[in-house]
C-alpha cells in the first residue's frame, strides 16, 4: 500500500518573531488502519485518533532514536489504549474496550476514570525512560499539555481532535530565550501565540489544511512552514517474535500448551489480526534454536 504523503504527516512551523516553535500533524490512512483491526465504537475510535497525534507530534518533539509509547490504562470501560510511534515514523495502535458500558457521547472521565498516561521512551541504543501523569484533564490534549508542565520541561501545549476519519493535532511549543531576552516580553508573547492556538476550533482542525489553519491563526505574525514529514502504518509483529515468546515460556510449557490446543498455538497480534500459528514441529525447531522458516512468515 502506498501511502500519498498528503494524509498521513506531520510539518513543523517556526516563529520568526518569537522564541516558539509548533508542529502539525494529519493522519487519515494510518488512523483507518487502525479502527480497521477491531470494531472500536466512536469515543474509543475519537481518543485512539487523538493519541495517535500526540504520539506522531511528540515523536518529532523527543529527539531519540528507537520506539516511543504512549499507554492509557483504567479501571474504566476502556482499560487500555496504546499507541507506538517508532523513530523510522511507523505507527500502530489498539485500545481495549467494554463495548457495553461505552455511550456514544462518553467523556474521557467516562471512559477512563482514575486512568494513568504513561510516556515511555525505548531507545534502540541507551536507557529506557518513563514518565507518568494522571488523566485528569476533560481532554488527551489537556492530559499532555499537564504532563509537561508537571516534568517542568519547556512550554507546551497540545490540541488533539479525531472523528473516526482523520485524527489532527497542533502542538506548541516554547524554544530557549533569543530572540527575545526580556522575560516578560517572552512571557507575553507565548501567552499570546497559545491563546490565539486555543481559539482553533475542532471542526477547523479537522478540515482545514496546515496553510489555512496558520493562516487563521497566525497570519499577523511572520510564520515559517517547512515541509512534510510523512508516517505510515506499520505493526512490528513478526514470526520470529512470536516464536521467542513461546521460547520464554519453556519447552515443557510450550508443549503442553500444543497438546491442549489440539495441535498446534496460535498467537495472534491484537494490532494487526495477523495470526502466526506454531505446531509440535515447529516448537522442536524453536528449541533447538533452529528458529522459524515458514513461507507463512508475513511481514507487511
Ligand atoms: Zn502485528
Amino acid at each position: 500500500m502506498t501511502y500519498l504523503p498528503d494524509t498521513d504527516f506531520t510539518q513543523r512551523f517556526i516563529f520568526d518573531d518569537s522564541d516558539a516553535r509548533g508542529e502539525l500533524v494529519a493522519l487519515e490512512r494510518s488512523y483507518a488502519e487502525v479502527l480497521a483491526k477491531h470494531a472500536y465504537p466512536e469515543p474509543v475510535a475519537q481518543l485512539l485518533g487523538e493519541l495517535m497525534a500526540a504520539a506522531a507530534l511528540l515523536v518529532g518533539t523527543l529527539k531519540f532514536d528507537g520506539l516511543l509509547v504512549l499507554q492509557a490504562r483504567s479501571e474504566g470501560p476502556v482499560p487500555l489504549l496504546m499507541i507506538e510511534c517508532s523513530s523510522d515514523r511507523e505507527i500502530r495502535g489498539l485500545a481495549r474496550y467494554d463495548a457495553e458500558r461505552i455511550a456514544p457521547d462518553a467523556t474521557l472521565a467516562d471512559l477512563m476514570p482514575n486512568g494513568v498516561l504513561a510516556l515511555t521512551v525505548d531507545p534502540t541504543h541507551g536507557q529506557r525512560y518513563q514518565g507518568i501523569v494522571d488523566l485528569d484533564g476533560a481532554t488527551l490534549a489537556e492530559c499532555f499539555t499537564n504532563y509537561f508542565v508537571m516534568s517542568q520541561q519547556v512550554g507546551t501545549r497540545f490540541w488533539l481532535h479525531a472523528d473516526g476519519r482523520r485524527a489532527r493535532g497542533l502542538l506548541l511549543q516554547q524554544l530557549p530565550a533569543d530572540r527575545l531576552k526580556d522575560e516578560e516580553e517572552r512571557a507575553a508573547s507565548w501567552q499570546h501565540i497559545t491563546a490565539l492556538g486555543g481559539t482553533l476550533t475542532a471542526d477547523e482542525l479537522l478540515s482545514l489544511d496546515n496553510e489555512t489553519v496558520l493562516h487563521r491563526l497566525y497570519h499577523e505574525e511572520a510564520v515559517r512552514l517547512f515541509d512534510v514529514q510523512p508516517l505510515r502504518f506499520r505493526c512490528s509483529c513478526s514470526r520470529e517474535r512470536s516464536g521467542n515468546a513461546l521460547v520464554s515460556l519453556g519447552l515443557e510449557d510450550a508443549q503442553k500448551l500444543v497438546v491442549e490446543h489440539g495441535g498446534s498455538i496460535e498467537i495472534d497480534c491484537q494490532f494487526c489480526n495477523e495470526r502466526y500459528l506454531f505446531d509440535a514441529a515447529d516448537i522442536s525447531q524453536l528449541f533447538a534454536g533452529a528458529g522459524v522458516d515458514s513461507p507463512s512468515d508475513t511481514r507487511h
